[in-house]
Protein backbone atom coordinates (compact mmCIF):
# COMPACT_ATOMS: atom_id res chain seq x y z
CA UNK A 1 0.00 0.00 0.00
CA UNK A 2 0.99 3.61 -1.38
CA UNK A 3 0.88 6.13 1.55
CA UNK A 4 0.68 9.82 0.91
CA UNK A 5 2.45 12.49 2.96
CA UNK A 6 2.02 12.26 6.46
CA UNK A 7 -0.07 9.30 6.19
CA UNK A 8 -0.01 6.15 8.24
CA UNK A 9 -1.38 2.77 9.52
CA UNK A 10 -1.57 3.42 13.70
CA UNK A 11 -1.50 1.18 16.42
CA UNK A 12 -4.92 0.60 15.89
CA UNK A 13 -4.04 -1.01 12.87
CA UNK A 14 -6.25 2.48 11.61
CA UNK A 15 -5.49 5.11 8.75
CA UNK A 16 -4.01 8.01 10.24
CA UNK A 17 -3.47 11.30 8.64
CA UNK A 18 -1.86 14.24 10.15
CA UNK A 19 -1.54 12.27 13.11
CA UNK A 20 -5.56 11.81 13.72
CA UNK A 21 -7.36 8.73 13.16
CA UNK A 22 -9.20 8.93 9.76
CA UNK A 23 -12.32 6.45 11.77
CA UNK A 24 -12.25 9.13 14.62
CA UNK A 25 -12.89 11.64 11.82
CA UNK A 26 -15.68 9.76 10.19
CA UNK A 27 -17.11 9.75 13.45
CA UNK A 28 -16.82 13.49 14.11
CA UNK A 29 -17.71 14.87 10.88
CA UNK A 30 -19.61 12.15 9.06
CA UNK A 31 -19.15 10.94 5.52
CA UNK A 32 -18.15 11.42 2.69
CA UNK A 33 -15.66 13.63 4.47
CA UNK A 34 -12.57 15.18 2.18
CA UNK A 35 -9.42 15.11 4.53
CA UNK A 36 -6.67 17.91 3.83
CA UNK A 37 -3.17 16.41 5.09
CA UNK A 38 -2.00 20.26 5.70
CA UNK A 39 1.86 19.41 6.12
CA UNK A 40 2.02 17.33 2.65
CA UNK A 41 0.59 20.87 0.77
CA UNK A 42 3.13 23.26 2.45
CA UNK A 43 6.00 20.46 1.53
CA UNK A 44 4.74 20.65 -2.22
CA UNK A 45 5.01 24.85 -2.34
CA UNK A 46 7.89 24.50 -0.23
CA UNK A 47 9.08 22.17 -3.01
CA UNK A 48 8.26 24.39 -6.08
CA UNK A 49 9.98 27.30 -4.57
CA UNK A 50 12.63 25.96 -2.98
CA UNK A 51 13.74 24.80 -6.80
CA UNK A 52 13.51 28.17 -8.20
CA UNK A 53 15.63 29.44 -5.11
CA UNK A 54 17.89 27.12 -6.20
CA UNK A 55 17.99 28.44 -9.80
CA UNK A 56 18.61 32.12 -8.72
CA UNK A 57 16.22 33.20 -10.75
CA UNK A 58 12.95 35.73 -10.23
CA UNK A 59 9.71 33.31 -10.15
CA UNK A 60 6.35 32.72 -9.13
CA UNK A 61 4.39 30.15 -8.16
CA UNK A 62 0.44 30.22 -8.35
CA UNK A 63 -1.47 28.19 -7.07
CA UNK A 64 -4.14 26.69 -9.78
CA UNK A 65 -7.29 27.40 -7.43
CA UNK A 66 -9.26 24.92 -9.28
CA UNK A 67 -8.09 21.98 -8.25
CA UNK A 68 -9.27 23.25 -4.73
CA UNK A 69 -11.15 26.28 -3.69
CA UNK A 70 -12.42 27.39 -0.47
CA UNK A 71 -11.79 30.20 1.41
CA UNK A 72 -9.73 28.43 3.82
CA UNK A 73 -7.29 27.33 0.96
CA UNK A 74 -6.90 30.67 0.22
CA UNK A 75 -5.70 31.21 3.34
CA UNK A 76 -3.06 28.71 3.15
CA UNK A 77 -1.78 29.48 -0.09
CA UNK A 78 -1.25 33.21 1.11
CA UNK A 79 -0.04 31.58 4.17
CA UNK A 80 2.51 29.45 1.79
CA UNK A 81 3.42 32.33 -0.28
CA UNK A 82 2.41 31.39 -3.25
CA UNK A 83 0.42 33.97 -5.98
CA UNK A 84 -3.24 32.89 -7.11
CA UNK A 85 -4.88 31.71 -10.37
CA UNK A 86 -8.60 31.97 -10.40
CA UNK A 87 -10.49 31.11 -13.73
CA UNK A 88 -13.93 32.76 -12.73
CA UNK A 89 -15.66 35.92 -10.66
CA UNK A 90 -16.47 33.05 -7.68
CA UNK A 91 -13.19 31.77 -7.57
CA UNK A 92 -12.00 35.60 -7.51
CA UNK A 93 -14.37 36.16 -5.25
CA UNK A 94 -13.41 33.35 -3.02
CA UNK A 95 -9.64 34.56 -2.56
CA UNK A 96 -10.29 38.12 -1.86
CA UNK A 97 -12.93 37.46 0.87
CA UNK A 98 -9.77 35.09 2.11
CA UNK A 99 -7.82 38.49 2.44
CA UNK A 100 -5.50 37.06 -0.68
CA UNK A 101 -3.23 39.81 -1.60
CA UNK A 102 -5.04 41.31 -4.70
CA UNK A 103 -1.23 41.82 -6.45
CA UNK A 104 -0.65 38.26 -6.39
CA UNK A 105 -3.98 36.98 -8.47
CA UNK A 106 -4.06 35.96 -11.84
CA UNK A 107 -7.16 35.84 -13.67
CA UNK A 108 -7.66 32.82 -16.31
CA UNK A 109 -10.23 31.73 -18.46
CA UNK A 110 -11.62 31.15 -22.29
CA UNK A 111 -14.80 33.52 -22.00
CA UNK A 112 -13.92 35.67 -19.34
CA UNK A 113 -17.40 37.92 -18.99
CA UNK A 114 -17.34 41.78 -19.03
CA UNK A 115 -18.85 41.78 -15.01
CA UNK A 116 -15.77 39.39 -14.68
CA UNK A 117 -13.20 41.88 -16.10
CA UNK A 118 -14.80 44.33 -14.59
CA UNK A 119 -14.28 42.54 -10.73
CA UNK A 120 -10.90 42.17 -11.88
CA UNK A 121 -10.34 45.91 -12.10
CA UNK A 122 -11.90 47.11 -9.30
CA UNK A 123 -9.49 44.66 -7.54
CA UNK A 124 -6.31 45.96 -9.00
CA UNK A 125 -5.65 42.25 -9.22
CA UNK A 126 -2.01 41.20 -10.22
CA UNK A 127 -2.42 40.53 -14.00
CA UNK A 128 -5.44 39.33 -16.02
CA UNK A 129 -4.22 36.37 -18.95
CA UNK A 130 -6.14 37.01 -21.74
CA UNK A 131 -7.33 34.31 -23.60
CA UNK A 132 -8.51 35.58 -27.31
CA UNK A 133 -8.92 39.27 -29.21
CA UNK A 134 -12.57 39.80 -27.55
CA UNK A 135 -11.51 39.58 -24.36
CA UNK A 136 -8.17 41.73 -25.17
CA UNK A 137 -10.64 44.49 -26.47
CA UNK A 138 -13.42 44.22 -23.89
CA UNK A 139 -10.55 44.00 -21.28
CA UNK A 140 -9.30 47.53 -22.72
CA UNK A 141 -12.92 49.50 -23.86
CA UNK A 142 -13.02 48.45 -19.93
CA UNK A 143 -9.51 50.26 -18.71
CA UNK A 144 -9.82 53.00 -21.16
CA UNK A 145 -13.71 53.91 -20.19
CA UNK A 146 -12.20 54.46 -16.08
CA UNK A 147 -8.92 55.54 -16.94
CA UNK A 148 -7.48 52.35 -15.07
CA UNK A 149 -4.39 50.46 -16.03
CA UNK A 150 -3.77 46.22 -16.18
CA UNK A 151 -0.82 44.10 -16.70
CA UNK A 152 -1.90 41.41 -19.10
CA UNK A 153 -0.05 37.76 -19.94
CA UNK A 154 -0.87 36.67 -23.45
CA UNK A 155 -1.87 33.07 -23.08
CA UNK A 156 -1.00 31.34 -26.37
CA UNK A 157 -1.54 27.58 -27.38
CA UNK A 158 2.31 26.52 -28.41
CA UNK A 159 1.11 23.10 -30.00
CA UNK A 160 2.58 20.47 -27.76
CA UNK A 161 1.18 17.64 -27.46
CA UNK A 162 1.37 16.62 -23.39
CA UNK A 163 1.48 12.48 -22.83
CA UNK A 164 -2.10 12.35 -21.17
CA UNK A 165 -5.37 11.91 -21.65
CA UNK A 166 -6.85 14.01 -24.53
CA UNK A 167 -9.56 15.21 -22.61
CA UNK A 168 -7.75 17.42 -20.23
CA UNK A 169 -4.76 18.04 -22.58
CA UNK A 170 -4.80 22.37 -23.56
CA UNK A 171 -1.55 22.59 -25.43
CA UNK A 172 -2.50 21.06 -29.02
CA UNK A 173 -3.78 23.62 -31.92
CA UNK A 174 -6.87 22.69 -31.66
CA UNK A 175 -8.23 24.08 -28.48
CA UNK A 176 -10.66 26.25 -27.69
CA UNK A 177 -7.90 28.03 -25.26
CA UNK A 178 -5.26 30.76 -26.33
CA UNK A 179 -3.74 32.30 -29.17
CA UNK A 180 -2.65 30.18 -31.92
CA UNK A 181 1.44 30.46 -31.90
CA UNK A 182 1.67 29.19 -35.42
CA UNK A 183 -1.03 31.23 -37.42
CA UNK A 184 0.45 34.74 -36.67
CA UNK A 185 -2.46 34.92 -33.86
CA UNK A 186 -0.03 35.93 -31.41
CA UNK A 187 1.98 38.35 -33.09
CA UNK A 188 -1.31 40.15 -33.74
CA UNK A 189 -2.41 39.63 -29.92
CA UNK A 190 1.32 41.57 -29.33
CA UNK A 191 0.83 44.67 -31.56
CA UNK A 192 -2.90 45.40 -30.23
CA UNK A 193 -1.18 44.88 -26.52
CA UNK A 194 2.00 47.18 -26.86
CA UNK A 195 -0.17 49.63 -28.70
CA UNK A 196 -2.78 49.93 -26.09
CA UNK A 197 -2.83 52.52 -23.57
CA UNK A 198 -4.00 50.98 -20.51
CA UNK A 199 -2.93 47.29 -20.55
CA UNK A 200 0.42 46.55 -19.86
CA UNK A 201 2.00 43.11 -21.63
CA UNK A 202 4.03 41.40 -19.35
CA UNK A 203 4.68 38.54 -21.12
CA UNK A 204 3.68 35.25 -22.40
CA UNK A 205 1.82 31.84 -20.64
CA UNK A 206 0.95 28.61 -22.16
CA UNK A 207 -0.44 25.31 -20.04
CA UNK A 208 0.48 22.20 -22.08
CA UNK A 209 -1.87 19.90 -20.28
CA UNK A 210 -2.11 17.64 -16.95
CA UNK A 211 -0.47 14.70 -15.01
CA UNK A 212 2.36 14.96 -17.29
CA UNK A 213 5.22 12.57 -15.75
CA UNK A 214 8.15 13.89 -18.15
CA UNK A 215 9.79 17.43 -18.78
CA UNK A 216 10.03 17.27 -22.76
CA UNK A 217 6.29 18.85 -23.11
CA UNK A 218 7.55 21.90 -20.81
CA UNK A 219 10.86 21.91 -23.19
CA UNK A 220 9.46 22.37 -26.17
CA UNK A 221 6.80 24.42 -24.90
CA UNK A 222 9.85 26.52 -23.67
CA UNK A 223 11.23 26.06 -27.13
CA UNK A 224 8.61 26.82 -29.21
CA UNK A 225 8.15 30.07 -27.83
CA UNK A 226 11.77 31.44 -27.86
CA UNK A 227 11.49 30.61 -31.85
CA UNK A 228 8.90 33.26 -32.10
CA UNK A 229 10.90 35.71 -29.50
CA UNK A 230 12.97 36.91 -31.88
CA UNK A 231 10.52 37.58 -34.30
CA UNK A 232 8.62 39.43 -31.65
CA UNK A 233 11.27 41.37 -30.85
CA UNK A 234 12.11 42.68 -34.48
CA UNK A 235 9.01 43.27 -35.20
CA UNK A 236 6.76 44.68 -32.46
CA UNK A 237 9.74 45.59 -29.70
CA UNK A 238 8.60 42.74 -27.69
CA UNK A 239 10.46 41.41 -24.94
CA UNK A 240 9.11 39.42 -22.26
CA UNK A 241 9.27 40.50 -18.50
CA UNK A 242 7.68 37.29 -17.71
CA UNK A 243 6.85 33.31 -18.97
CA UNK A 244 4.64 31.77 -17.64
CA UNK A 245 5.00 28.01 -18.46
CA UNK A 246 1.29 27.01 -16.73
CA UNK A 247 1.01 23.45 -14.37
CA UNK A 248 0.25 20.07 -15.13
CA UNK A 249 3.12 18.68 -13.08
CA UNK A 250 1.96 14.64 -12.38
CA UNK A 251 1.62 13.10 -9.11
CA UNK A 252 0.63 9.41 -8.09
CA UNK A 253 -2.27 8.39 -7.68
CA UNK A 254 -2.03 4.82 -8.80
CA UNK A 255 0.77 2.42 -9.01
CA UNK A 256 2.48 2.63 -12.15
CA UNK A 257 2.18 6.55 -11.79
CA UNK A 258 5.88 7.77 -11.95
CA UNK A 259 5.42 11.44 -11.37
CA UNK A 260 9.07 13.33 -10.93
CA UNK A 261 9.42 15.82 -7.54
CA UNK A 262 8.64 19.37 -8.29
CA UNK A 263 12.30 20.30 -8.61
CA UNK A 264 12.98 18.71 -11.49
CA UNK A 265 9.92 20.14 -13.30
CA UNK A 266 11.10 23.18 -12.18
CA UNK A 267 14.86 23.20 -12.51
CA UNK A 268 14.50 21.45 -16.38
CA UNK A 269 12.28 24.63 -17.15
CA UNK A 270 14.47 27.37 -15.82
CA UNK A 271 17.70 25.74 -17.57
CA UNK A 272 15.67 25.48 -21.00
CA UNK A 273 14.77 29.13 -20.12
CA UNK A 274 18.47 30.04 -19.35
CA UNK A 275 20.55 28.79 -21.92
CA UNK A 276 17.93 30.13 -25.08
CA UNK A 277 18.17 33.36 -23.16
CA UNK A 278 21.48 33.13 -23.85
CA UNK A 279 21.81 32.16 -27.32
CA UNK A 280 19.38 34.95 -28.13
CA UNK A 281 21.63 37.24 -25.43
CA UNK A 282 18.65 38.48 -23.83
CA UNK A 283 17.93 39.01 -19.55
CA UNK A 284 16.32 35.88 -17.91
CA UNK A 285 12.56 36.93 -17.24
CA UNK A 286 10.98 36.23 -14.76
CA UNK A 287 9.51 32.70 -14.83
CA UNK A 288 5.83 31.28 -13.62
CA UNK A 289 4.55 28.23 -12.76
CA UNK A 290 0.98 27.46 -11.82
CA UNK A 291 0.64 23.98 -9.93
CA UNK A 292 -2.84 23.06 -9.23
CA UNK A 293 -2.94 18.75 -8.89
CA UNK A 294 0.51 18.83 -7.94
CA UNK A 295 0.28 21.23 -4.70
CA UNK A 296 -2.92 19.53 -3.21
CA UNK A 297 -4.08 16.18 -5.18
CA UNK A 298 -2.22 13.51 -3.22
CA UNK A 299 -2.96 16.02 -0.22
CA UNK A 300 -6.71 14.84 0.12
CA UNK A 301 -8.25 11.87 0.97
CA UNK A 302 -12.05 10.73 0.87
CA UNK A 303 -13.72 8.91 3.25
CA UNK A 304 -17.14 7.19 2.45
CA UNK A 305 -19.03 4.73 4.85
CA UNK A 306 -19.67 1.78 3.12
CA UNK A 307 -23.60 0.44 2.56
CA UNK A 308 -24.67 -2.09 0.57
CA UNK A 309 -22.76 -5.14 -1.42
CA UNK A 310 -23.79 -6.85 -4.34
CA UNK A 311 -22.00 -10.36 -5.45
CA UNK A 312 -22.94 -11.60 -8.81
CA UNK A 313 -21.04 -14.96 -8.76
CA UNK A 314 -18.08 -15.57 -10.94
CA UNK A 315 -18.48 -11.92 -12.36
CA UNK A 316 -18.10 -8.84 -9.77
CA UNK A 317 -18.30 -7.98 -6.04
CA UNK A 318 -19.43 -4.53 -6.01
CA UNK A 319 -19.61 -2.66 -2.69
CA UNK A 320 -21.22 1.03 -2.57
CA UNK A 321 -20.48 3.92 -0.41
CA UNK A 322 -22.12 7.38 0.51
CA UNK A 323 -20.84 9.07 -2.13
CA UNK A 324 -19.90 8.52 -5.31
CA UNK A 325 -19.89 11.08 -8.96
CA UNK A 326 -21.22 14.06 -6.49
CA UNK A 327 -17.95 14.52 -4.83
CA UNK A 328 -15.90 12.64 -7.24
CA UNK A 329 -16.45 13.21 -10.94
CA UNK A 330 -13.02 12.51 -12.13
CA UNK A 331 -13.57 8.31 -12.69
CA UNK A 332 -16.69 9.20 -15.02
CA UNK A 333 -15.53 12.26 -16.41
CA UNK A 334 -11.60 11.13 -17.19
CA UNK A 335 -12.22 7.37 -16.47
CA UNK A 336 -9.43 8.19 -13.55
CA UNK A 337 -8.08 5.90 -11.11
CA UNK A 338 -7.81 5.51 -7.41
CA UNK A 339 -6.33 3.77 -4.60
CA UNK A 340 -7.81 3.01 -1.64
CA UNK A 341 -7.81 0.73 1.83
CA UNK A 342 -10.45 0.06 4.86
CA UNK A 343 -9.68 2.96 7.27
CA UNK A 344 -10.64 1.22 10.41
CA UNK A 345 -9.04 -2.27 9.37
CA UNK A 346 -5.89 -0.78 7.31
CA UNK A 347 -3.26 -3.39 6.79
CA UNK A 348 -5.55 -6.67 6.93
CA UNK A 349 -4.50 -8.38 4.02
CA UNK A 350 -6.70 -7.75 1.15
CA UNK A 351 -8.18 -10.97 0.14
CA UNK A 352 -10.80 -9.74 -2.20
CA UNK A 353 -11.28 -7.57 -4.91
CA UNK A 354 -14.39 -5.19 -4.55
CA UNK A 355 -15.49 -2.46 -7.44
CA UNK A 356 -16.20 0.25 -5.89
CA UNK A 357 -19.60 2.04 -6.86
CA UNK A 358 -21.01 5.51 -5.83
CA UNK A 359 -24.56 5.98 -4.81
CA UNK A 360 -26.04 8.19 -8.09
CA UNK A 361 -28.67 6.56 -10.31
CA UNK A 362 -25.83 6.25 -13.59
CA UNK A 363 -24.23 3.10 -14.17
CA UNK A 364 -21.25 4.97 -14.75
CA UNK A 365 -21.06 6.03 -11.29
CA UNK A 366 -18.16 4.18 -10.13
CA UNK A 367 -15.57 5.37 -8.07
CA UNK A 368 -12.78 2.39 -8.45
CA UNK A 369 -12.92 -1.09 -10.65
CA UNK A 370 -11.44 -4.05 -9.00
CA UNK A 371 -9.88 -2.48 -5.65
CA UNK A 372 -8.02 -5.27 -3.25
CA UNK A 373 -9.07 -5.15 -0.13
CA UNK A 374 -10.10 -7.52 2.84
CA UNK A 375 -13.88 -8.90 3.00
CA UNK A 376 -15.81 -5.47 3.89
CA UNK A 377 -18.37 -4.90 6.40
CA UNK A 378 -21.33 -2.68 6.11
CA UNK A 379 -20.25 0.22 7.98
CA UNK A 380 -16.40 0.09 7.19
CA UNK A 381 -14.92 3.10 6.42
CA UNK A 382 -12.86 3.05 2.97
CA UNK A 383 -10.63 6.10 2.46
CA UNK A 384 -10.18 6.49 -1.49
CA UNK A 385 -6.36 8.46 -1.37
CA UNK A 386 -5.45 11.49 -3.72
CA UNK A 387 -8.87 12.99 -4.02
CA UNK A 388 -7.46 16.46 -3.10
CA UNK A 389 -7.58 17.91 -6.86
CA UNK A 390 -10.66 18.54 -8.64
CA UNK A 391 -12.59 16.20 -6.20
CA UNK A 392 -14.82 18.93 -4.44
CA UNK A 393 -14.14 21.38 -6.50
CA UNK A 394 -16.06 19.60 -9.19
CA UNK A 395 -18.07 18.49 -6.32
CA UNK A 396 -21.85 18.52 -7.49
CA UNK A 397 -25.48 18.05 -6.29
CA UNK A 398 -26.54 15.47 -8.51
CA UNK A 399 -29.76 13.58 -7.04
CA UNK A 400 -30.16 16.15 -4.78
CA UNK A 401 -27.20 14.77 -2.70
CA UNK A 402 -25.54 17.30 -0.47
CA UNK A 403 -21.63 18.21 -1.59
CA UNK A 404 -19.89 16.96 1.58
CA UNK A 405 -17.79 18.48 4.50
CA UNK A 406 -13.54 19.21 4.69
CA UNK A 407 -11.12 19.00 7.54
CA UNK A 408 -7.82 20.35 7.34
CA UNK A 409 -5.79 17.88 9.69
CA UNK A 410 -1.61 19.02 11.04
CA UNK A 411 0.31 18.35 13.78
CA UNK A 412 -2.62 16.08 15.51
CA UNK A 413 -5.58 18.24 15.26
CA UNK A 414 -8.56 18.63 12.87
CA UNK A 415 -10.34 21.53 11.70
CA UNK A 416 -13.13 22.34 9.89
CA UNK A 417 -12.96 24.35 6.54
CA UNK A 418 -16.24 23.70 4.64
CA UNK A 419 -19.27 22.72 6.28
CA UNK A 420 -21.48 19.28 5.32
CA UNK A 421 -24.41 20.52 2.65
CA UNK A 422 -27.82 20.56 4.51
CA UNK A 423 -30.65 19.30 3.23
CA UNK A 424 -32.20 23.38 3.95
CA UNK A 425 -29.08 24.10 1.73
CA UNK A 426 -30.36 22.63 -0.77
CA UNK A 427 -33.83 24.26 -1.40
CA UNK A 428 -32.25 27.95 -0.93
CA UNK A 429 -32.33 28.85 -3.88
CA UNK A 430 -35.77 27.24 -5.19
CA UNK A 431 -38.90 29.35 -5.67
CA UNK A 432 -41.93 27.20 -4.95
CA UNK A 433 -44.65 27.75 -7.29
CA UNK A 434 -46.95 28.89 -4.36
CA UNK A 435 -44.74 31.97 -3.93
CA UNK A 436 -45.51 32.70 -8.01
CA UNK A 437 -46.56 36.04 -8.45
CA UNK A 438 -49.84 36.27 -10.55
CA UNK A 439 -49.45 37.75 -13.91
C1 LIG B 1 -5.74 23.78 -14.76
C2 LIG B 1 -4.64 24.72 -15.01
C3 LIG B 1 -3.48 24.64 -14.25
C4 LIG B 1 -3.25 23.57 -13.22
O1 LIG B 1 -3.16 22.32 -13.78
P1 LIG B 1 -2.76 21.09 -12.84
O2 LIG B 1 -2.75 19.95 -13.78
O3 LIG B 1 -3.82 20.99 -11.81
O4 LIG B 1 -1.43 21.41 -12.26
C5 LIG B 1 -2.51 25.59 -14.45
N1 LIG B 1 -2.67 26.56 -15.38
C6 LIG B 1 -3.77 26.65 -16.14
C7 LIG B 1 -3.89 27.74 -17.12
C8 LIG B 1 -4.79 25.73 -15.99
O5 LIG B 1 -5.88 25.83 -16.75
Amino acid sequence: MYLHGTSKINVANRLEIGGVDTTELAVEYGTPLFVYDVALIRQRAEGFKQAFENEGVAYQVAYASKAFSCLAMYELASELDVSIDVVSGGELYTALAAGVDPGRIHFHGNNKSRDELQMAIDADIGCVVVDNFYELRELEALCAAQRRGMDILLRITPGVEAHTHEFISTGQEDSKFGFDLESNQVSEAIRLSMASAHLTLLGIHSHIGSQIFETDGFVLAVEKVFEHLGQWRAEEGFVPSVLNFGGGFGIRYVEGDTPLPPSAYVSKLVQTVKTLTQQQGIDVPEIWIEPGRSLVGDAGTTLYTIGSTKDIPNVRRYLSVDGGMSDNLRPALYDAKYEGVLANRASEPTTEVYSVAGKCCESGDMLVWDLPLPEVQHEDVLAMFCTGAYGYSMANNYNRIPRPAVVFVENGKSQLVVKRETYEDLVRLDVPLKEKVEL
